[in-house]
């Protein structure tokens, strides 16, 4: 089999979508889980069943990790010893900086290197189109791993530390759940006028759809340290911040995501950037004082 075989450990949403992904594609797959019967659909299905971890890492050079943080691999490998020389743990599960850096080097202890990554997708999309997944550490090692990882979704390396991976992917979340949370604060503001979501979606969908035309400036903007700009400046965006989180307080909804934004405004125009663009909040959010 021209095919290199593969670990994965942890089967999870994420982790069974990963063994299907790779059976589909005729690796030859290894699996082990805590939980030993979430494996059991999978092994129906043509995976390979480690009785051990042990076992685990000795059936492919190539391990991937897909738990609920990096607590977890401790857990699962500290018992491992010499099984795990010269393996490659591929941990795509998510985590701190700082962590996976740690880990990196609890692993090349015991011989083992780390390429740490994060899934951009849920479940559902792994091996699909759309993914991609972010990947940092050795770059000799990942380039060797390449076309492994690839059946999971685009392989998106970003350097040899090996914090990046999760630093992009926790970048990438924060954009997100705020969002979310922005998204169902705005709904519960109209709702309290009896409106419903579905009546609010399309204005919803159609700012979401606009909020991706301002980011080229904006980085720009962040890149050059440089403000400039009256169509949005700080005053007037830091009034409308005030606005939200009055017309929240007036409807009873919390005010604690509103109040964080304007929190933002508040700073800026005390720093004296009342006629700057909005984006310089960014000097204000890196460096709080
Ligand atoms: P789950 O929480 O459903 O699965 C976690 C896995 O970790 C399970 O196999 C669980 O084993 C195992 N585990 C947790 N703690 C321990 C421990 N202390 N010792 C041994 N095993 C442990 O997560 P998902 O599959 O949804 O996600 C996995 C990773 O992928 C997470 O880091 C998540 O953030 C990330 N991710 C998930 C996405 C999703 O849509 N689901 C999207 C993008 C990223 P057991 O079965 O025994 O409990």
């Amino acid at each position: 089999d021209k095919r290199n075989p593969v670990t994965v450990v942890g089967l999870g949403p994420m982790g069974q979508a990963m063994v299907r992904a790779f059976l589909d594609n005729g690796h030859r797959t290894t699996v082990w889980n805590r939980t030993a019967h979430r494996a059991d659909e999978l092994v129906a299905k043509g995976a390979i069943r480690a009785a051990t971890m042990a076992e685990a890492l000795a059936a492919s050079q190539v391990v991937i990790l897909s738990l609920t943080d990096y607590q977890a691999m401790y857990d699962i490998l500290d018992a491992a010893g010499d099984a795990l020389a010269g393996r490659v743990i591929v941990n795509l599960s998510s985590d701190n900086p700082d962590k996976t850096r740690k880990a990196a080097t609890w692993l090349a202890n015991r011989g083992a290197s780390l390429i740490a990554g994060g899934v951009m997708v849920p479940a559902p999309l792994v091996g699909h189109e759309a993914a991609y997944v972010f990947y940092s550490g050795p770059r000799a090692v990942f380039e060797a791993h390449q076309a492994t990882l690839r059946i999971l979704g685009r392989t998106d390396y970003l350097g040899e530390d090996h914090g990046l991976s999760q630093l992009y992917y926790q970048a990438q979340l924060d954009i997100f759940l705020t969002s979310l949370s922005a998204f169902l604060h705005a709904v519960a503001l109209v709702g309290t006028a009896g409106v419903p979501a579905k009546s609010f979606l399309p204005y919803a969908v159609d700012n979401f759809n606009s909020i991706s035309s301002y980011l080229a400036e904006a980085s720009r903007h962040v890149d050059e340290g440089r403000h400039p700009g009256d169509l949005a400046n700080v005053a007037m965006m830091g009034a409308t911040a005030r606005h939200i989180v009055e017309a929240s307080a007036d409807a009873g909804v919390e005010i604690g995501l509103p109040s964080a934004v304007k929190a933002h405004y508040d700073r800026a125009m005390a720093a004296g950037r009342g006629n700057e663009s909005w984006t310089s909040l960014f000097e204000v959010i890196r460096r709080p004082s």
